[in-house]
């Protein structure tokens, strides 16, 4: 595996694979890799040529007073595990090469970027939208990989490339998690170990709602109201939001009659935690 930290260095070598006929997968991350990102990089592998793996924690996705100087990083273990799965080429760009010092081009989903987690991260789409248009323009992958952790994220990166005309297929994979069912997240190396414990509430209170669903409910307060019983029953666990959105607009929904996903944040300690299921 390749490690660059410059724009033209990954252009060089994406040209490089393309005139040997390889298909170009690319992986979008913040380092600190755990199994949910290396699932996306194993599927990559299998499906293409020539993997490219971005490593960056993107400044303009973070607001005031968030993790930003403190985010997970592991950039030894990062380029051992990335290796071990196969991938080519490792993009690890220092913030000035993504962001020189004039910089003002923003990208912007609108509808999808409200509510859920822009409430408490106001602008966090914004810098998401922005990052990932500037990174599949500078490597032109044929298929990038998002999990489905991020659900809201991976709507909006699916509606920005279908906006702006981008030719990549945005692969959608589940969301990978620790055998007591949290999902797996750079942050939760933030957790202490009663915490850790506490923060499974997230993904019961989600197969409650399941549950529910599975019994014919059709009200999403009562899905709603299943995910934070859950939560009450850790003192460890704050709530942020609990929702029932429409899966495929993320339009707030008052009766259930189409596929829907249920949406939960949550504070466990420093950590802000987040989680979905779709429920079809
Ligand atoms: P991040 O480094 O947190 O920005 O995540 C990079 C990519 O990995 C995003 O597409 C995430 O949705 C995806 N990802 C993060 N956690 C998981 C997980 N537990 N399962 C599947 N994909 C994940």
């Amino acid at each position: 595996m390749e490690v660059v930290t410059r724009r033209e260095e990954v252009r060089a070598r994406v040209a490089a694979a393309r005139r040997a006929g390889q298909r170009v997968g690319f992986v979008p991350t913040m380092g600190a890799f755990h199994e949910g990102h290396l699932e996306l990089m194993r599927r990559a592998r299998q499906e293409c040529g020539f993997v490219v793996v971005s490593l960056f924690v993107n400044p303009t996705q973070f607001s005031p007073g968030e993790d930003l100087a403190r985010y997970p990083h592991d950039f030894a273990g990062d380029c051992a595990a990335a290796a071990g799965v196969g991938v080519d080429l490792l993009f690890a760009p220092a913030a000035e090469e993504v962001y020189p010092p004039d910089f003002q081009t923003y990208v912007e989903v609108e509808g999808l970027s409200r509510g859920l987690c822009s409430d408490r991260r106001p602008g966090h789409f914004r810098g998401v939208a922005t990052v990932v248009a500037k990174l599949l323009n500078l490597v032109q992958p044929d298929r990038a990989y998002f999990g489905e952790k991020d659900f809201q994220q991976l709507r909006v990166v699916q509606q920005l490339v279908r906006d702006l005309d981008m030719p990549v297929e945005i692969v959608p994979l589940p969301t990978v998690r620790e055998p007591d069912g949290l999902a797996m997240s750079s942050r939760n190396r933030y957790l202490s170990p009663a915490e850790r414990r506490a923060a499974t509430a997230l993904y019961r209170g989600l197969l409650a709602a399941r549950a529910r669903r599975a019994q014919g409910a059709r009200d999403p307060a009562e899905l709603a109201q299943a995910v934070l019983a859950a939560l009450a029953s850790e003192p460890l666990v704050r709530p942020d939001y609990v929702e029932v959105r429409d899966a495929a607009t993320l339009a707030p929904v008052e009766w259930i009659e189409k596929p829907v996903v249920v949406a939960v944040a949550a504070y466990v300690g420093q950590a802000r935690l987040i989680d979905n299921i779709v429920l079809e």
